[in-house]
């Protein structure tokens, strides 16, 4: 495959790195320093990229995977943040329809709690209206019996209706992922698992970074006209590293995560629906698995290990219960789950719920752009902004290209019809090597027709499963810069959230895949094995 984006490149991509003068260094490899490393690198810059971990490690893998407009802002009145955000679900679905899904949300609505009916009409005409959503995809109000029948475990009592409406389901990581390539593609240079520790300045001016290559301990610089940061909730501590952290600042809040088995939770669709305290909350069927959530609440501890505490399962777990009296969830339904933190930028006296989701640049006197808050479903709009900028006040004497991200597409297949029937012929090819073609969505949904790579890379005389695993982590790893198995388990597959029980099966074949082709050291086996077994421990910790 051309331009691969082969772990085996890494000592050519730090050589590169570090021997050359960028016009453009981003901090993160999250979805914002993702789309801002492809709009600047297809507008003709000299782009780098450099991330702490894995791709998409902090936000970006842990949110509520929806590219939706944020129906929930129009009650904030940020009809500007709809419009945007709204508008874009299309475009992102256009750019790679295997990943950003159509998923219709059912919105119950009750006598007493939430919105009322009328109100609930206007204020999704007026969703449909701001985004632009085509007419046959516009809300569809229904009847107190449409909506029973739409999902039968709703809680019956006081329903007065409810309201279809669209949006659109994505893996955030595996979004991240693609976008990351397609910037490695064209001519980013991108390192992961390198985290910058310091700032290089000339006459006060930033000119380069100074970090650490995280798997080897070794210290490289790398110098660049402009220096970009999108660490997300690492925001802060850069700005504090540039001594500019002043005015503004972030306010993190922590979102939660639930997932339980479709079988004691069988959603027939995604559903958004009222908490008792006032709060919306998703549920949302993928694959074999439900996912519950959201959380909001103020966070100021330890970043790099967010997790889910009792009180935010029991939080969830009530709230499903009161919606879907039948269902009687207990926190050890709880196969996986996890938390993530929003990068809000603060507003005095205003609760975690109520803080802006719009993004905003700050630019520092020494030269450093900023940028935070946002959403995944906003990312390219939020690197148009970026990359304008930059263009504006550094590189103006260049002839440089307009933003056309919206034609950069992340997937050969041209919409979902087209994904449809490569589910059905992906079935087929599945079949005639014995391997269960329920496979065939999630290899589709997971890779596109990368999928086809990985079915070439099945070894002979292997039974199906291990032979299907074996072939996706040699495609990972050849294809997609994974370095260690919880890249692959977490980011690569989402297996650890949405199918644990087939993680637990393949993990030592895995590990030892992993081994063989790293050419690991036995002490660096055990390592790895004990953080992918530190992150299954925490991750089932409710599920005994
Ligand atoms: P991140 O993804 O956190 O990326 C920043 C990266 O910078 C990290 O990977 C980090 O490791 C790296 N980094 C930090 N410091 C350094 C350093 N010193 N050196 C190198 N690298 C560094 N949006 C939607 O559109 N739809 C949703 O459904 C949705 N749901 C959400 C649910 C929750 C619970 C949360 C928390 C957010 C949700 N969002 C959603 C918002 C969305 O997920 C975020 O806006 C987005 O992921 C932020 O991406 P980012 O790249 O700015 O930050």
């Amino acid at each position: 495959m051309e331009n691969s984006f082969s772990a085996f490149l890494r000592n050519d991509i730090i050589a590169k790195l570090t021997a050359a003068d960028f016009d453009i260094l981003i901090i993160g490899g999250g979805i914002t320093g993702a789309g801002i490393a492809l709009d600047a690198a297809s507008r003709g810059l000299k782009v780098a990229l450099v991330e702490k971990d894995d791709f998409a490690y902090g936000t970006s893998s842990r949110s509520t995977k929806l590219i939706h407009g944020g129906l929930r802002y129009l009650k904030q009145l940020e009809f500007g943040l709809v419009k945007e955000v709204g508008s874009e679900r299309a475009v992102v679905h256009k750019l790679a329809p295997h990943l950003v899904l159509p998923e219709k949300m059912l919105l119950p609505l009750y006598e007493k709690r939430g919105m009322g009916y009328w109100l609930t009409s206007i204020g999704l005409r007026l969703y449909d209206f701001l985004a632009g959503v085509k007419a046959e995809d516009q809300r569809k109000m229904l009847t107190r019996l449409q909506t029973i029948k739409h999902e039968p475990l709703l809680l019956e009592d006081d329903i007065k209706g409810g309201a279809i409406y669209a949006e659109y389901r994505t893996d955030d990581a595996r979004l991240t992922l693609e976008i990351i390539k397609k910037a490695h593609a064209s001519g980013a240079c991108i390192l992961s698992y390198c985290r910058v520790n310091d700032f290089i300045y000339v006459d006060n001016k930033l000119t380069g970074i100074k970090a650490e290559d995280v798997l080897t301990g070794k210290s490289l610089e790398v110098k660049s006209k402009v220096i970009v940061n999108a660490a997300g909730p690492w925001v802060d501590e850069l700005r504090d590293l540039n001594k500019s952290k002043q005015g503004k600042r972030l306010h993190l809040t922590k979102g939660v995560h639930i997932v339980v088995s479709r079988a004691k939770f069988p959603v027939r669709q995604a559903i958004y629906f009222d908490v008792e305290d006032g709060r919306m909350i998703f549920a949302i069927p993928r694959g074999r698995a439900t996912y519950i959530g959201t959380t909001d609440t103020n966070y100021s501890d330890e970043k790099d290990h967010v997790v889910i505490t009792n009180d935010d399962a029991q939080y969830l777990v009530k709230a499903v219960n009161s919606m879907f009296p039948t269902v009687g969830l207990k926190l050890t339904d709880i196969e996986s789950g996890w938390a993530g933190l929003r990068p809000l930028i603060h507003e005095e006296g205003k609760s975690a719920s109520e803080l802006s989701r719009k993004d905003e640049i700050f630019e520092s006197p020494t030269g450093l752009i900023s940028i935070a808050g946002g959403k995944l479903t906003g990312y390219r709009k939020m690197a148009e902004r970026v990359v304008d900028l930059v263009i504006e006040k550094h590189f103006d004497d260049r002839e440089l290209k307009n933003c056309f991200t919206h034609t950069i597409l992340l997937s050969d297949l041209a919409n979902a019809k087209e994904v449809d029937l490569y589910i059905q012929q992906l079935e087929k090819k599945l079949k005639e090597r014995g391997i269960e073609p329920f496979n065939a969505t999630y290899l589709a949904h997971n890779y596109g027709t990368q999928a086809n790579e990985i079915l070439a890379l099945i070894p002979q005389h292997e039974d199906a499963e291990t032979g299907l695993a074996k072939a996706e982590v040699n495609f990972c790893i050849h294809h997609e810069m994974t370095l260690t198995p919880l890249d692959f388990f977490v980011r690569r597959t989402g297996m650890m959230y949405f199918n644990i029980h087939r993680m637990e099966k393949i993990k030592d074949v895995i590990l030892q895949q992993f081994s063989e082709i790293m050419k690991w050291s036995d002490a660096e086996s055990i390592r790895h094995e004990r953080a992918l077994n530190d992150m299954l421990t925490e991750s089932k910790k409710f599920n005994h």
